[in-house]
């Protein structure tokens, strides 16, 4: 039996600028910014410390429920 998780998340998988890995910080920082947390709070809580790393999750929208309406029907 084969199983297909579909994760709706298109973040990059590593920091474009300093290759450290961002994509498993995406899910906690979306959640802690929905409750209202400062983001510099939600970065030293994951241990982000640098701009460019910072950037990426600033940065980051996520697109997937766009994208899908324009999939190929099959
Ligand atoms: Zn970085």
């Amino acid at each position: 039996m084969i199983v297909i998780i579909i994760c709706p998340m298109l973040i990059p998988t590593r920091c474009f600028s300093c290759g450290k890995e961002v994509a498993s910080l995406w899910e906690p920082f979306n959640e802690m910014l929905q409750k209202n947390t400062p983001p510099e709070e939600i970065y030293q809580k994951l241990g982000v410390r640098r701009v460019c790393c910072k950037r990426m999750l600033t940065a980051q929208v996520d697109l997937i429920d766009d994208i899908l309406k324009f999939m190929r029907q099959q």
